[in-house]
């Protein structure tokens, strides 16, 4: 059977690092993104250089609508998903709590938690033997930032990290008896263009002699856990968590 991995967020940063490292392990990849198809389609035309599958397919995982969409793009045209990353996440300009307005925790929480219960729902229709399905295996990206908090950066942000540690650790349970492990991977200091969201984009530079290692991580460095939990080499790991934060 085909191997079918769907990877949120797939045009750039850790999701791009995921999707050339899961189309070397032999998955067929679709390559999700929102809006920079320029991007999708430089990681799309380079796993194919190397001989794999891959597609890209835009979709707002905060829209019902385009994840409902993605999945069945999915199906038509890799086959039945066997792994999901839920990996797209936002964050916006770094201020304390008492200036945030209600349309930003509103599109912070939607990308980050409504985004991954909506992919998530998707997946477990399709994977769990409830369904006729034959198994899978998901994948949360979490953040440091939801044991630390994030102060006068995101609170927002952190937040929706922690409801989604919440998510895999329910999820993980609901579905250990239908053939998917559900686990999470929590990043912290990645060298990516997320930072430049929060308004810094060299804020690695600034956090690095606060980090035991004394350094950012490479998107490389996330993919490779993300992998190990989607493969059967984790096969008894459901509803664990591994820290990528350099021991902060
Ligand atoms: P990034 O470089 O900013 O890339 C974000 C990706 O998400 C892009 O592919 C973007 O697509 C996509 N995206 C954004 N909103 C989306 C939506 N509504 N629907 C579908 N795709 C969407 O981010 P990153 O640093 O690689 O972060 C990836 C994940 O790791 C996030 O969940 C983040 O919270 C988490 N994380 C990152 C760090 C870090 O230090 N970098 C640390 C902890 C956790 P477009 O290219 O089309 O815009």
């Amino acid at each position: 059977m085909e191997k079918v991995i769907v990877i949120t967020g797939a045009s750039r940063g850790i999701g791009a690092a995921t999707a050339y490292l899961a189309a070397d392990k032999g998955y067929a990849v679709c390559v999700n993104y929102l809006r920079n198809q320029e991007a999708a389609k430089k990681v799309v035309d380079g796993i194919k250089k190397l001989g794999n599958k891959a597609i890209a397919l835009s979709a707002d995982v905060a829209s019902e609508t385009d994840v409902i969409a993605l999945f069945n793009s999915v199906d038509r045209q890799l086959g039945t998903v066997t792994a999901l990353v839920n990996n797209a996440g936002i964050l916006e300009q770094q201020m304390r709590v008492e200036n945030m307005d209600a349309n930003r925790l509103q599109r912070i929480l939607a990308t980050n938690i409504i985004g991954s219960f909506l992919c998530a729902r998707e997946a477990v229709k399709r994977m769990s033997t409830k369904h006729g399905g034959t198994g899978g295996a998901i994948v949360n990206v979490s953040s440091g930032a939801s044991r630390l908090g994030s102060p006068g950066e995101y609170v927002d942000y952190a937040a929706s990290k922690g409801a989604i540690d919440t998510m895999t650790i329910g999820l993980a349970k609901e579905v250990a008896e239908e053939g998917i492990r559900v686990n999470a991977v929590r990043p912290g200091f990645i060298d990516t263009e997320i930072h430049a969201s929060g308004g810094e984009p060299d804020r690695i530079e600034r956090v690095k002699e606060f980090i035991p290692m004394k350094r950012g991580g490479q998107a490389i460095e996330v993919a490779t856990a993300i992998l190990w939990l989607l493969s059967a080499e984790a096969s008894y790991t459901t509803g664990s968590f591994i820290d990528i934060t350099g021991g902060k």
